[in-house]
C-alpha cells in the first residue's frame, strides 16, 4: 500500500498553519498576550475566520444551538463513522498564540491537505471549533463541547462569567444564541473525535520529541473560593497563645498537603495539588495586624476518581486537625467542582500511530495534565483521542511557546492515518 500511498502536501500545511495562526491571533483584546474571553464578540470573531477558511476549502458549514462551528469535508460513505478534528479558540486572560487555537488550525490544515491531493476520505471529516472550553470565564468544565453534546446541567446556565459576573445564559443570548434551545441540543451521534494540544507541560521539550499520543486526561476537584477565618488583632499587643491567624493556618494547610500529595505519589497514585492563589493582602491587611481572614483556591488533579477523593478526605482531616490545634480558626472551602478523568481511545491512538508510523515515526504516550475538550468527548461515549505538540515557556502566558514544525509534522500523521484508512 504504501508505493501508492500520496506524500504529505508539508509545504501547503507549514503555509495554512502559519498564515491562519496569524489570522486568529490578530483577534484580541490589548496584551500583553492574547486574550479571547468565553462566548465573547472576539471568540465569534475567531469561529467566523475558521468558518471563513472552511468555505474556502468547500467544507458544508454548520453550528450548533451552542455555536459550535462543524465544518464538513465529505467522505466516499457519508454514513459512515464521521472522524471530528478540531479544539477551541477562546483564551485565558493573556493567554498564549497556541492554546486551543493551534488544535483548530492543525484540523484544518488537515482539511486542506486532503482538499489539495484530491482524497476523498472513507468518512465525513469534520472540523470542530468549540465554544468556552477555558474554565476560568465560566466556572464549568468544557462548557461549550458539553453543550454541544447536551450534556450541560441545568445550574451550568447559571454559572456567571468571572469578569462580567453575567451568567452563562446572558452571555449565549448577546452572542445571538437562545439558552432554550441549547437545552435542547440534540447531540450528533457518537463518533470520533481527535484533538490536536499543545501539551502545557515540559515532558516533550525534555525529550526533544515533536508530539506524542495522549490516551488519558487528568480529572479535577477544585475550589475555586475558600476561605479562612480567624480574627484580627494588633501585631504587637496579641500574643502568640490568643492568636486565629488565618495566614499561619492557610500556611499550614498548604504544607500538610504538600506532605499528602508526597504519600499519595510514593503509594503509586496519579496526582497534583496547586494552591493557585493565596489572598491576605486586602485593604484589611496591613503590617501591624495579625490578619483575620485569608482566601486561596485549591486544584486537585488525578487520573482515578478514587485518588481525588482519598485528596480530598486527607483535605478534610487536615483542616479537622488544624481547627483543633487552632482555636478560633475555621476553614470554609465553599463550592466544589468536579471533572472526570478520562480514558481515551484506545483504537484512535493507534489510527494516529500507524499514520506517524508511515512517516517514520514512533510518538510516546502519555498522559494530559489539563482538561481538554477530548475528555468532554470521550466521557460522552465517543473513541477519543489528543496529539500532544512540544511546547516551552509554559502555557496559559504570552511567553507559551512551540515550534509551527512540530505542529505540521503531527498535522501530517493524522493526514497520512486518513489517507491509509481512505485507501484501505
Ligand atoms: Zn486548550
Amino acid at each position: 500500500m504504501t508505493e501508492t500511498l500520496t506524500n504529505p502536501p508539508r509545504a501547503l500545511i507549514a503555509e495554512t498553519l502559519s498564515r491562519v495562526l496569524a489570522r486568529v491571533n490578530a483577534i484580541t483584546e490589548g496584551g500583553p498576550g492574547w486574550t479571547r474571553p468565553s462566548y465573547s464578540p472576539l471568540e465569534s470573531e475567531a469561529h467566523a475566520v475558521i468558518e471563513d477558511e472552511a468555505s474556502a476549502l468547500g467544507c458544508e458549514i454548520r453550528r450548533d444551538a451552542a455555536g459550535n462551528l462543524f465544518a464538513t469535508l465529505p467522505g466516499r460513505d457519508r454514513t459512515a463513522t464521521p472522524l471530528y478534528i478540531g479544539s477551541h479558540l477562546d483564551t485565558v486572560s493573556q493567554g498564549g498564540a497556541y492554546d486551543g487555537q493551534a488544535g483548530v488550525i492543525g484540523a484544518l490544515a488537515v482539511i486542506a491537505a486532503l482538499r489539495a491531493e484530491g482524497i476523498t476520505p472513507a468518512s465525513d471529516i469534520v472540523l470542530t471549533v468549540t465554544r468556552a472550553e477555558e474554565s476560568v470565564w465560566f466556572p464549568v468544565s468544557y462548557a461549550g463541547s458539553r453543550a454541544g453534546l447536551g450534556r450541560l446541567n441545568p445550574e451550568d446556565f447559571e454559572a456567571r462569567r468571572s469578569d462580567t459576573g453575567l451568567s452563562l445564559a446572558e452571555h449565549l443570548k448577546m452572542e445571538g444564541f437562545d439558552p432554550e434551545a441549547v437545552r435542547s441540543i440534540v447531540p450528533p451521534a457518537p463518533a470520533r473525535f481527535l484533538e490536536f494540544h499543545i501539551e502545557q507541560g515540559p515532558v516533550l521539550h525534555e525529550v526533544g520529541e515533536s508530539y506524542a499520543i495522549v490516551d488519558a486526561v487528568r480529572g479535577g476537584l477544585r475550589y475555586r473560593n475558600a476561605q479562612v477565618h480567624g480574627t484580627w488583632a494588633h501585631s504587637g499587643g496579641a500574643p502568640r497563645a490568643s492568636r486565629a491567624d488565618t495566614v499561619v493556618a492557610m500556611a499550614d494547610l498548604i504544607l500538610a498537603m504538600d506532605a499528602v500529595w508526597a504519600r499519595m505519589l510514593d503509594a503509586g497514585h496519579d496526582l497534583t495539588v496547586t494552591f493557585g492563589k493565596l489572598d491576605a493582602a486586602s485593604p484589611q491587611h496591613a503590617m501591624a495586624k495579625v490578619p483575620g481572614h485569608a482566601g486561596f483556591c485549591l486544584d486537585l488533579r488525578s487520573d482515578e476518581v478514587a485518588s481525588l477523593q482519598e485528596a480530598d478526605a486527607a483535605l478534610q482531616a487536615e483542616i479537622a486537625r488544624i481547627e483543633a490545634a487552632r482555636p478560633g480558626i475555621r476553614f470554609e472551602l465553599g463550592e466544589q467542582s468536579r471533572s472526570a478523568p478520562a480514558r481515551l481511545s484506545e483504537p484512535m491512538a493507534r489510527f494516529v500511530a500507524k499514520g506517524a508510523a508511515l512517516q517514520g515515526d514512533s510518538p510516546r504516550r502519555m498522559l494530559s495534565g489539563g482538561g481538554h475538550d477530548a475528555a468532554a468527548f470521550g466521557a460522552a461515549g465517543w473513541d477519543s483521542v489528543m496529539v500532544f505538540i512540544r511546547n516551552w515557556n509554559g502555557s496559559h502566558c504570552p511567553e507559551e511557546a512551540m515550534d509551527e514544525a512540530d505542529l505540521a509534522r503531527a498535522v501530517a500523521a493524522v493526514f497520512l492515518a486518513i489517507v491509509q484508512e481512505s485507501a484501505g
